[in-house]
């Protein structure tokens, strides 16, 4: 067995990334050895515009798609 094996990859759902998912909503995993996931909160879409997130600071904001970008410039312009 070897141990420096990386932990096999487990998508959340098995709906393809740029289609929304209830069950994806707003999740963020940022776990060792994963890629870093974030979805849309308002639809669970790929989050591909992130706002209010540091990784320096480990703080992992919050994620849009391209659809509810609006919404997260509007939190953006708050902080
Ligand atoms: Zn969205």
């Amino acid at each position: 067995m070897n141990e420096d094996r990386p932990i096999p990859y487990r998508p959340l759902t098995d709906t393809p990334a740029d289609q929304p998912d209830e069950r994806r909503k707003g999740v963020i995993r940022n776990e060792p050895g994963q890629p870093f996931e974030h979805y849309c909160p308002e639809c669970g879409r790929w989050g591909s515009f992130g706002f209010n997130c540091d990784s320096i600071k480990g703080i992992p904001g919050i994620w849009y798609c391209g659809k509810h970008k609006a919404l997260g410039e509007r939190i953006g312009r708050l902080s």
